[in-house]
C-alpha cells in the first residue's frame, strides 16, 4: 500500500533539508557580498576628430577612427577622453596656429565607441570662440556623453560629473593650465583654468564631492607639447592632488605618453599622449604611439592597470603590433622606472595592497 500522507520522519527530513538549503543559499549570498564588484575604466589621450579625420569619416563611416580598438572601447564600464576638437559649423576662428572643429554629426563617432565623459578643459575648445564652445556643449548635451572642464560660466566649468557604475560612484573634474585668457569667470564662458601648483583651488573644488564618491578622477590638460617627462613642479602638484583626495590623475597635452607613477596606491598618468588625430608624426618622439589605459577598480581601491599599446595611422587608431608593440612597452617601462613602477611585458601593473 502506498502512503499518501508523509510520516513524521519524512517531515523531519524535509524540514532538515529546507534549513540546510537556506543555510547554503545564505552563505553563498554572503560570499557574493564579500567579493566586491569591480569596474573597468578606460582612459585615452587627445582625440581630435576634425580636419582630415572629419573628412575620412565622411567617406568611411562614423566608426572608422577607432579601427580594431572599437571592441575594447565598447567593453569598458566608463571611458574618458580628452576632446581636442570643437563640434561646430562656426567659421569664427580665433587667432591662433591651429583651430580644430568637426561637423556636429561626428559626435556619433564618440557615441559608437560608448564614450561616457570628455574633458573640454584644453587649448582647443574655444578655437571658434564662444559660439564654437556653446555649439560643442549643445551637441554633447543632445547625447548621453557627459563633459567636464568648460562651460557658460566658472560654476559650470569646474562642476564635477558624478556617475554610478556597478554600485561604484565616480566623480570626474576637468582642468587645464593652457590658455589662461580663456578662463571662465562668474559670468564669462570658458575653461576651468588652473595654475600648476594651485592646490588650494583643487582642495576647494573637491571638498564638496570627495565624501560623496568612491573614486575621484582629475582629467588635466597640462604642460607644453612634446615634453618627454614631467618636471618636478608637475610631479609635486600630482602628489599634492593625491594627498588632497584624488584617486586617478588623467594627464594629457604633451602629445606623447609620459611615465606612470603609483603614488600611495593611487594612479598618476602624467600624460596619456595622442589617441586619434591627423597630426604630423615626430619621427623621434612618435606621437602616433600611445595606449588605451584600462584601470580596474573596486569600491575601495585601484586593483590593476592594463596598458593596451595603440598606433595612429591614416586617421585611425589601432592595436599596435610587432615592433611597434615592443617599442611602446619598453618605452613606458623605461619612463616609469624612475617612479618605481613595475610594468610587465604584457603591459600590466599590479597594485600592491
Ligand atoms: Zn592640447
Amino acid at each position: 500500500m502506498i502512503r499518501l500522507l508523509p510520516t513524521h520522519s519524512t517531515i523531519k527530513i524535509v524540514i532538515f533539508m529546507t534549513i540546510l538549503s537556506l543555510v547554503i543559499i545564505g552563505k553563498s549570498m554572503q560570499n557574493q557580498k564579500q567579493s566586491s564588484p569591480t569596474i573597468v575604466i578606460g582612459l585615452g589621450g587627445d582625440t581630435m576628430l576634425g580636419r582630415l579625420v572629419n573628412d575620412t569619416i565622411n567617406t568611411k563611416g562614423y566608426k572608422y577612427p577607432w579601427g580594431n580598438l572599437l571592441p575594447y572601447l565598447q567593453k569598458t564600464d566608463l571611458t574618458i577622453l580628452n576632446l581636442e576638437n570643437t563640434f561646430t559649423k562656426s567659421t569664427k576662428k580665433v587667432s591662433k596656429t591651429f583651430n580644430f572643429k568637426a561637423d556636429p554629426d561626428k559626435v556619433k563617432t564618440l557615441q559608437i565607441a560608448g564614450i561616457d565623459v570628455v574633458n573640454l578643459a584644453n587649448n582647443h575648445i574655444l578655437d571658434f570662440d564662444i559660439e564654437g564652445l556653446e555649439e560643442t556643449i549643445k551637441t554633447l548635451d543632445n547625447t548621453d556623453i557627459y563633459h567636464v572642464g568648460a562651460g557658460s560660466n566658472l560654476e559650470k566649468a569646474h562642476k564635477a560629473v558624478v556617475l554610478t557604475k556597478n554600485d561604484i560612484i565616480i566623480g570626474i573634474i576637468g582642468y587645464t593650465d593652457n590658455e589662461p585668457g580663456w578662463a571662465a569667470g562668474p559670468n564669462k564662458p570658458g575653461i576651468n583654468y588652473i595654475h600648476v601648483g594651485d592646490i588650494a583651488t583643487v582642495k576647494n573644488d573637491i571638498a564638496n564631492i570627495r565624501n560623496n564618491v568612491d573614486l575621484l578622477i582629475i582629467s588635466i590638460h597640462w604642460g607644453p607639447n612634446m615634453r618627454e617627462k614631467p618636471s618636478q613642479q608637475f610631479i609635486s602638484f600630482a602628489h599634492q592632488m593625491i594627498d588632497a583626495g584624488v584617486d586617478i590623475i588623467h594627464g594629457h597635452s604633451a602629445h606623447i605618453f609620459q611615465g606612470i607613477e603609483i603614488y600611495k596606491n593611487k594612479l598618476i598618468l602624467y600624460d596619456t599622449g595622442d589617441f586619434v588625430d591627423d597630426y604630423r608624426v615626430d619621427p623621434i618622439l612618435r606621437n602616433d604611439r600611445s595606449f588605451f589605459y584600462k584601470v580596474i577598480i573596486d569600491k575601495k581601491s585601484i586593483r590593476q592597470i592594463q596598458l593596451i599599446p595603440t598606433l595612429i595611422s591614416n586617421m585611425q587608431v589601432n592595436l599596435a603590433s610587432g615592433k611597434d608593440y615592443q617599442e611602446i612597452i619598453s618605452r613606458i617601462q623605461k619612463l616609469s622606472a624612475p617612479f618605481g613602477t613595475v610594468i610587465n611585458n604584457k603591459g600590466t601593473i599590479e597594485l600592491v595592497k
